[in-house]
């Protein structure tokens, strides 16, 4: 193994690392926004807001959910403390989600790829950013059906910021009308399905994800990502209104598709991607 090898193997590393903070990051972030809205809503409507301990990503310290018992250093060691405790709590052996560990290799294995794909450097850096964001809003949208602005905001102009400094590998013109023709494309998609049939197929996270991906990959990358999230979407909302699987009111939310686009337009390349299709 070379020194590239080395260095990749040290960002895969860091990945696992992020990776256990990502889980934080989505447990724990969708609730801070509802303490936020609870507060602004009590204060608009006058009341005293609810006295609330601190709640946020470093605070309180992770407990099981099950007994309370406070999680320590070496039970939460990325993949391995999942592994010597046998995927249950170290107190009272309450099976621990398999979501965890999932998490943690899953952002390990795209740092891997970015840190073999461009070395160590500050566009490996960028990308590893840009896996690692659209993992947590994929699963806080399939949790909570919300794609918080402060991930998808950050997002679309860390993705010019990256053009403009040529980390990304997009052109400034390509990723700008990106960012621009991906949230109107979405927009306007949302103002047809309203006027058409009186209900709402998306939210404005949806068109701003989409929005960011466009400054991630350029305009030329949009129609791809547009059709293999739909055929992704379709396959999996069949799929889970013959199982039992379907959530109530039957709402599927998009943001976890247009995520695993982004994250496979990356992997497989935007160029060789749309050749694949066939544009
Ligand atoms: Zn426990």
């Amino acid at each position: 193994m070379g020194v590239h090898g080395f260095e990749a193997l040290g960002v895969g590393i860091l990945g696992l690392l992020i990776g256990s903070f990502l889980n934080v990051v989505i447990y724990r972030l969708p609730k801070m926004l509802e303490r936020q809205w609870a507060a602004e809503c009590a204060e608009l409507s006058g009341t005293e807001p609810p006295a609330q301990e601190p709640f946020n990503l470093a605070i309180p310290r992770s407990r099981c959910p099950h007994c309370g018992h406070a999680i320590t250093w070496y039970e939460n060691i990325p993949v391995l403390s999942y592994l010597a405790l046998r995927g249950r709590c170290a107190s009272c052996k309450a099976p621990i989600s398999l979501r965890y560990p999932a998490v943690e290799l899953a952002t390990g294995a795209l740092f891997l790829f970015c840190g073999l794909h461009w070395g160590l450097s500050a566009s490996a850096l960028v990308w590893c950013a840009f896996s690692a964001t659209l993992l947590a809003l994929a699963l806080i949208d399939w949790d909570t059906t919300l794609l918080p602005d402060d991930l998808t905001l950050p997002l679309l102009w860390l993705g010019l910021l990256a053009a403009e400094l040529q980390w990304s590998g997009v052109d400034l013109h390509s990723a700008l009308w990106g960012a621009v023709a991906g949230y109107l494309s979405l927009w306007s998609v949302y103002w047809l399905f309203k006027l058409v049939t009186g209900k709402e197929g998306m939210g404005y996270g949806d068109f701003k994800l989409l929005g960011a991906l466009g400054a991630w990959f350029g305009w030329q990358a949009l129609i791809p990502i547009i059709l293999l999230s739909s055929v992704i979407g379709a396959i999996v909302g069949i799929a889970m209104k013959f199982s039992t699987g379907l959530r109530e009111g039957g709402y599927i939310p998009f943001g976890p598709f247009l995520a695993g686009a982004g994250l496979t337009t990356l992997l497989v390349g935007s160029a060789a991607l749309r050749q694949i299709i066939g544009l």
